[in-house]
Parts: C-alpha cells; structure tokens; sequence
C-alpha cells in the first residue's frame, strides 16, 4: 500500500486525479497530512466518502510509533525511539533552542561506513529507509512541538541522525521536496541540512542537481591516512577526490559548505591539527563545526576540552579566516547526541 507520508504533492495530485476524483481532494488531504499532522486518516471530513475509501483501500497514514521517549535533563532535548512497520527501529531527536526547534531525522536504520567514534556506525547496516519513514519522523517532532502548544515551530531540519544520507539519495531527495512543500510543511531555503561522511558521487549529484540545501562535509582529519582510520569510507573515497567535489559543490552552486570536525582529545586537536585543516579548506566559502567528541561504548577517546576547543578556533580564524563554531551539547544524558543514536532493540 502507498504510503501517504512518501509522496510528493504532485504525485499526490496525480494519484488522486487517476482515480477520476477532483485535484481539491488532494489539496483536503495534503492539508490533513501536513497542517493537520495527521496519523490516520481520522477525521479527514473534508472528503467525499467514495474518495475516502479508496484512500482506505489503497493507501495508508505511515506513522511510526514511538517505543521511548526521554527528555534530557536540561529539558532541551527529546529523543524519540520509532518502530518501523517490519519492526526495525531508529531514533529521532527534537532539540529546542529559544525560538526554534530543530529534528535531527535518521535515514538509514544503522549504517554501513562504520566510523569508529560513532554508535550508529559501530551498530552496522540494518536497512534504507523509505521517502514516508523520513517524513513520518519530521510530521513527529512537528506534533510534539503542537502539542506543547509551543510557539516555537519547528523551524530546521538536519539530516544528521542515524545513517549516511548520500548512500540513500533518492528516498532523502523526495522526503526533502516533500518537507520543502510551500503549502505543507513548508521548510524553507537554508532550513534543512544533509551531512555526509564524504560519498563524493552524492555531493556532485546534489550540486548538479542543485538540491536547495546546505552540505556538511564530515571531516576529522586533514590527512588522508589518519581520516582512513577513524572514517573507513575516506578508503573508497579519498581527501582529494572529496576536497574537489567540495569545490565543485560551492563553485556550482556558489553556496558555502559547513564541515564538522569532532574533536578527540589529542587525537585531532592540536594546533598543529587546526593549522592541517586551515591549509585544506582554505579559500572554499567554509564553516566549521566543531564536536567535542560524545561517548559512545564501541570507542575509548575522550572529548577536547573547552581551551584546545578555542585554541583550534582561533588558529582557524586568526589564520585562515575560517568561521567556526563549537556544537553545544545538548541531550549527551540520554544518548541523543552527535553520533550516539543506536536505538536499541
Ligand atoms: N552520516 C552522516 C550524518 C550523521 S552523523 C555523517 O557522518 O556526516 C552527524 C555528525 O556526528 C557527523 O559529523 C559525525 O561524524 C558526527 N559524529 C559521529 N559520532 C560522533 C561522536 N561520537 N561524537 C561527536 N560527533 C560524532
Ligand atoms: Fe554512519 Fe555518519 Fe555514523 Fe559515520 S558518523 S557511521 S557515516 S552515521
């Protein structure tokens, strides 16, 4: 059965319309699903009863229930532990911020590039997730935030959960479309970000495509070797062949490029670490995003602390005239950080 959460506007329109019926039916039911937020299709009146139950029989509402649910100590973040439809499970995070609030959404249940810092990665490959399961998980966060009746709508999205976007493009590039929807959700140009381990075949699709979102480049190591080490994938897909489809990416599109860096104590973040990237991205439209690193089982390093933190941002900025910032963090009691997420069975 089709899952309403995966289709596009118009191929809403399109599916309603080969049925004989007419394009406001759709419209009824694009507002039930995205303003109505909609888990079944309840109370959807809107709609004659013919259209109804062909709607009954041939498509379905693809919520995912939540297993868990836990809030940070701080109030601040809140991680959602959801059940796809053949059992498998994924987690995603709400993070609110004054005025805002972001959803960290996971595209792959696991994932298969296996850095060793991360708990997804140490967890392995488990399967892609479709369009709708991508959609169902930001339609949550947007639910719970109404619920709350919190002012704060749901403003970012980032693709920064569990799995690695570009190894599931096209099912992320429809749920982007889909969450882009004037008249539905309605994430607007630079609301929602797709961060990449480096799959360099992606990045110079969505920059020949150009995708309407902002690119972050997961980085850690200036150094080809010591990337290998802690990023397996750096083996398939090398520092010079990613560096210039970066380029290729801010010169297509003429748009900066964000790159992360997660910051191991005496691992990665020295000056002399600072000044290695420093030379990579320089004169790239960059800024950096730096993680002081979050524990996971699978990895024994420790995080930077705050003055190797600014040290590196200063090296960064004084000589290279990089921007950088340094990730708050937020939700690390409850496993919900930056590489954390391994919902657990
Ligand atoms: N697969 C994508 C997006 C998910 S991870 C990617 O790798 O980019 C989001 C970010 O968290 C990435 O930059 C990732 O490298 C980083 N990360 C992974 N494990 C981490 C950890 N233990 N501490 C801090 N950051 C981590
Ligand atoms: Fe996958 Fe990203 Fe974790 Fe690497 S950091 S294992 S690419 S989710």
């Amino acid at each position: 059965m089709t899952d309403l959460y995966g289709l596009t506007r118009p191929e809403l329109n399109a599916l309603v319309e080969s049925w004989g019926f007419s394009p406001d039916h759709a419209a009824s039911l694009w507002r039930h699903l995205y303003l109505g937020l909609a888990s079944s299709l309840g109370d959807l009146r809107e709609v004659p009863a013919r259209v109804r139950s062909r709607l009954e029989a041939e498509t379905r509402v693809g919520d995912l229930p939540v297993r868990l649910e836990t809030a940070s100590s701080d109030g601040f973040t809140r991680k959602f532990l959801l059940e796809l439809a053949d059992g498998a499970r994924i987690e995603t995070v709400l993070m609110r911020f004054t005025g805002r609030a972001t959803a960290c959404v996971s595209s792959q249940a696991g994932c298969a590039m296996g850095c060793v810092f991360c708990a997804t990665g140490q967890m392995g490959f488990g399967r892609q997730l479709s369009a709708g399961e991508i959609v169902s998980q930001v339609v949550r966060a947007a639910r719970v935030l109404l619920a709350a009746r919190e002012p704060k709508r749901l403003r970012n999205v980032v693709f920064m959960g569990m799995g690695e976007p570009l190894h599931n493009y096209d099912a992320v590039m429809r749920a982007v479309d889909i969450l882009r929807d004037p008249s539905g959700l309605a994430l607007g140009a630079g609301r929602i970000t797709l961060s990449t381990v480096g799959v360099v075949p992606g990045i110079r699709r969505m920059a020949d495509e150009a995708r309407p979102i902002h690119l972050a480049v997961s980085l850690h190591s200036a150094d080809q070797e010591e990337r290998a080490l802690l990023v397996p994938a750096a083996r398939r897909w090398p520092l010079d062949e990613l560096m210039d489809a970066c380029r290729h990416f801010c010169s297509a599109l003429g748009r900066r490029i964000f790159f992360e860096w997660a910051l191991i104590e005496g691992r990665n973040d020295t000056a002399d670490h600072a000044h290695a990237v420093g030379r990579l991205i320089r004169g790239l439209p960059a800024h950096v995003n730096l993680i002081p690193l979050n524990p996971t089982a699978g990895y024994p390093g420790a995080p930077s602390r705050g003055e190797a933190a600014r040290r590196f941002q200063r090296v960064l900025a004084d000589d290279y005239g990089l921007p950088s910032t340094v990730r708050q963090r937020r939700g690390i009691d409850i496993g919900a950080g930056c590489g954390q997420l391994a919902a657990p069975a």
